[in-house]
């Protein structure tokens, strides 16, 4: 009998508030070790945390969005442990009553459809950074990160496959940046995760037991990790062990996974109700509030556009997949009367060049505003669009302005007639015997004559206007 997978995730995403869930710290990523830190974050005895309004708004938004029930009252817990980037000695967060809970949402898979519940979404605060390869031989603390509003989302153990899993945490991240509740920064660590694998006889009732791979923070890694973990667990109950319950490591170097510890030592966290917060009470008014003004989702983009927009459906699909794409195809189309243009662009070449990098329109050089240039000089036949395809290969590379390239590069596109015309001339002079094939039926050959007048202009002429002339010289 073969082996099925079970695999449950629990995602870190950090909510993008200007300020810390429980003190008026800022938030902001980058900084000076240890100068977003105040009393509260360093865990001071005597300080009172404050609630952040703010991050619960967020939290109930991805509730909404992921047709979860919100409990109107939730609380606080303490979870005790001790490490040195934790000053207070405990975490706060929602053990007992979460503000969200049993969610879903669905992903796509090889084009097939699947859903995934959502067991929880808690608010939790974040520790600071143990950082250990600054000092010989010492560890750094940086409490910048110290109390940063987390949303912990708990899936259901009810995904089967690393492939599922990215789907999954992909869908997760693309609903968390349409709702403008986290930026989805993986690098930055905005969003990590920690993988729940474990795996059993297809006819088994029960779970198998499980490990826990700990903090990954790509896709990449996502699916390596499991494809590992997968691979290990079968060898150790095929050998006639068993799996332990244990919390381990994933190595991307080595790629392999490691026990960090087992169960039995693992930790008591002794959870009690946070004696310094109240309870949190969300009014009927403030949730048909935070309801009036959900965002657009991706699935409603995609019909949108279909719909009022007549783009295709897999055109559709591929711009709304990503805010930033979704972003750039609006910006974009008020600057051309040609939305299904700047389609074109985002589908095609655009598409194309991510999936070559492998990376995601936010990690490339293209921006926004750039990109809305680049339409515009299209739509206004300042380049055509073979030097269009150059110039965005340039701005891939270096990031440069549109029209920067164009005019260090004399790109524009050459419009006057009379100059397109003696190249024509020239072109039809020099080549007789394609003009003799050419009359005498051999109608393929226009094509030769374009080809040789775009190659003297070094591809700027309208392609338009060199058929137009060469129509009138030819035939
Ligand atoms: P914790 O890790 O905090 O002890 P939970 O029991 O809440 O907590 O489980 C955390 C995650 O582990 C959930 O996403 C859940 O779906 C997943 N999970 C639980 N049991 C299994 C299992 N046997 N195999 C795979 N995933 C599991
Ligand atoms: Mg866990």
């Amino acid at each position: 009998m073969s082996w099925e997978t079970v695999i449950g995730l629990e995602i870190h995403a950090q909510l993008s508030t200007k300020s810390k869930l429980f003190s008026g710290g800022s938030t902001k990523f980058g900084a000076e070790p240890n100068t977003h830190v105040d009393l509260i974050d360093m865990g001071l005895p005597g300080v009172l945390p404050v609630a952040n309004k703010e991050a619960f708004y967020k939290a109930i938004r991805f509730g909404l969005a992921t047709g979860a029930n919100i409990n109107q009252t939730s609380s606080f817990d303490r979870k005790n442990y001790f490490y040195p980037d934790l000053p207070k000695g405990y975490q706060i967060t929602q053990m007992t009553k979460p503000i969200v809970e049993k969610g879903s949402i669905k992903i796509t898979v090889d084009n097939s459809e699947k859903i995934i519940n959502i067991t929880r979404a808690h608010l939790e605060e974040d520790a600071g950074k143990s950082i250990h390869d600054l000092f010989e031989g010492e560890t750094g603390v940086d409490l910048n990160r110290a109390g940063t509003p987390l949303l912990e989302i708990v899936s259901e153990p009810e995904i089967s496959n690393a492939k599922e899993a990215v789907a999954y945490f992909k869908a997760i991240r693309q609903l968390v940046t349409f709702l403008d509740i986290c930026d989805g920064n993986m690098a930055q660590g905005s969003m990590r995760c920690d993988v729940n694998v474990s795996i059993k006889k297809s006819d088994d009732k029960e779970l198998g037991t499980r490990a826990e791979l700990k903090n990954i923070n790509s896709f990449k890694f996502i699916e390596k990790a499991i494809n590992y973990e997968i691979e290990r667990q079968i060898k150790v109950i095929e050998s006639g062990e068993s799996v332990v319950q244990e919390t381990r490591l994933y190595d991307s170097e080595k790629n392999e996974t490691r026990s960090m510890r087992s169960k039995e030592e693992a930790n008591d966290y002794r959870y009690f109700p946070c004696p310094d917060l109240l309870p949190v009470v969300i009014s009927n008014k403030e949730l048909q509030e935070i309801k009036n003004n959900l965002p657009e989702l991706p699935e409603e983009k995609e019909h949108r556009y279909v719909k009022e927009i007549n783009l295709e459906e897999s055109e559709a699909k591929i711009i709304s997949s990503s805010k930033t794409m979704a972003n750039m195809f609006e910006e974009a189309s008020t600057k051309t009367d040609d939305a299904k243009l700047v389609a074109k662009w985002l589908v095609g070449d655009v598409s194309a060049l991510l999936n070559k990098d492998n990376i995601d329109i936010d990690e490339s050089n293209l921006t926004s505003e750039n990109f809305g240039i680049l339409i515009e000089r299209i739509s206004d036949s300042t380049i055509s669009g073979k030097i269009a395809k150059s110039v965005l290969e340039e701005v891939w590379k270096s990031g440069s302005n549109v029209d920067k390239i164009i005019e260090t590069k004399g790109l524009i596109q050459i419009q006057d007639e009379s100059v397109l015309e003696e190249i024509a001339k020239k072109v039809v002079e020099s080549n007789p015997s394609q003009v003799t094939a050419y009359k005498g039926g051999k109608d393929k050959l226009f094509g030769f004559f374009v080809g040789q007048v775009m190659k003297e202009t070094q591809g700027k002429a309208n392609p338009q206007t060199v058929n137009d002339i060469l129509k009138n010289i030819l035939d």
